[in-house]
């Protein structure tokens, strides 16, 4: 696999300088030739998928980021992080791109930035380059005289938009109907709701007020044992494949695990499904993750014998089952430093982080399972043009993309992100 970034790589593509395959054409562009008045995903991983009216969109992006070469770009950012000093944090995810990730002053997933920022007390302007949830998710944990910024309001995340709170409070509303709310003999109630990090501060503040928890990919077993102590079933949302593929490996049949689909009555289910029920799923997924396929793996093993295959548990069940591992950003990470001899791995998760830990550890061989180069939809609306600009504008005095999480909505979600912290595995 080339160590050339996933940026890089798409050029090359477009260019007709590599044989290799990109889903999109359109990566190679600038972000800001999507950011138009009407809401849209934008070339990657989510293009299909239909995208909430109503979502943020980008204001313009002054000219002079978009036509600045790299170089440019890359020196005017060093040169705003210099004058802000401590008063700045700049907090990248595992899947942003390199030439962003190489100014973060922390890589990691999206609860190890929340945190991180909330442990830098000094710096008042958090620049998230992430995806809206995961800047909602900074702010209610930060102080409140901290500042997150988003760089590009339109990086959103299609999985988060799957799930909104008008369509699970509707959800919630029939089941309680059918299962009733308080305890039983047993002090268990009915259901408890559990959302994935991955969903709005809205969802979150659902969960903090009707008794339920948040999950990161890392958690997601203890915060289901932890509900399975407090209620018969979950209501478990955004991501059908985390709370199937986590449900399934703490030995709970996936015929107890109906789907849930918005806007059909009891989800599409009968109310006997939902009475056996252990775990209902709403009906949404992760579209860099839904692109990992058996005959991939199938493939990657008769071209490596040997190949370790190490997936996200935000792939498909049928995936998660063939590869030889499944964990989260956090886990695959530590599978790949924790590799003391040569070893060839697959990865199945998105492949800005795949290349950079190809880069980082040319003692193994590592590439993504998905042969085609296919970033997030979302996390590429983050370009060094937006990060430059949002940090001149802080120089400058001015705060703009600010993500501000209303306390009436802040304060339960808070408390649903308290109990996952306070859960701890049985
Ligand atoms: S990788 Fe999937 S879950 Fe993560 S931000 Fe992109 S669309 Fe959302």
């Amino acid at each position: 696999m080339s160590t050339a970034s996933v940026n890089d790589r798409i050029q090359l593509i477009v260019n007709g300088q590599s044989d290799e395959e990109t889903c999109s054409p359109s990566l190679a562009k600038g972000p800001w030739e999507f950011d138009t008045k009407v809401p849209a995903y934008g070339p990657g991983a989510s293009m299909g998928d239909v995208i909430p009216t109503g979502s943020p969109v980008q204001g313009g992006l002054p000219e002079e980021y978009k036509v600045a070469s790299n170089d440019e770009l890359h020196a005017r950012i060093r040169a705003a992080k210099d004058t802000l000093g401590d008063k700045l944090v700049i907090l990248g995810h595992f899947y942003q791109r390199d030439e962003v990730v190489q100014h973060a002053d922390y890589l990691g997933d999206s609860f190890q930035l929340a945190r991180a920022a909330a442990d830098r007390p000094e710096a008042n302007y958090i620049v998230f380059c992430g995806v809206h949830f995961m800047a909602e998710t900074a702010d209610i944990l930060s102080r409140p005289e901290q500042q997150v910024i988003l760089p590009n309001l339109a990086a959103g995340c299609s999985m988060a938009d799957m799930a909104d709170i008008e369509s699970v409070t509707a959800c919630w509303k029939e089941l309680t109907d059918l299962y009733g709310t308080g305890p039983d003999a047993s002090g268990k109630v009915p259901v408890i709701p559990v959302t994935y990090m991955n969903s709005s501060a809205a969802l979150k503040g659902f969960c903090g007020e009707n008794g339920g928890i948040v999950c990161t990919s890392s958690n997601a077993a203890t915060v289901l044992e932890w509900a399975f102590e407090r209620a018969h079933r979950v209501l478990f949302f955004p991501d059908q494949h985390l709370g199937r593929n986590t449900a399934k490996a703490m030995g709970i049949s996936v015929d107890d695990m109906p789907l849930w689909h918005g806007r059909r009555e009891l989800g599409g289910n009968t109310a006997d499904q939902l009475e056996s029920a252990k775990v209902i799923l709403w009906n949404g997924f992760c579209s860099v993750h839904k692109r990992f396929t058996v005959a991939q793996i199938e493939k990657a093993r008769v071209d490596f014998p040997g190949v370790r295959v190490v997936v996200h548990p935000e792939c498909p069940m049928d995936v998660v089952d063939a590869a030889d591992e499944s964990g989260s950003t956090d886990y695959i990470r530590k599978a790949v430093e924790g590799a003391t001899t040569p070893t060839t791995f697959a990865i199945g998760t998105e492949i800005n982080m795949v290349q950079r830990l190809a880069a980082q550890h040319p003692q193994h061989t590592i590439f993504c399972l998905d042969p085609v180069v296919c970033p997030c939809s979302t996390m590429y609306r983050i370009h060094p043009g937006y990060l430059a600009w949002v940090l001149e504008r802080l120089v400058a005095g001015e705060v703009v993309n600010q993500i501000s999480v209303p306390a009436d909505v802040a304060e339960p979600a808070r408390v649903a992100l308290e109990r996952m912290l306070a859960a701890k595995p049985v």
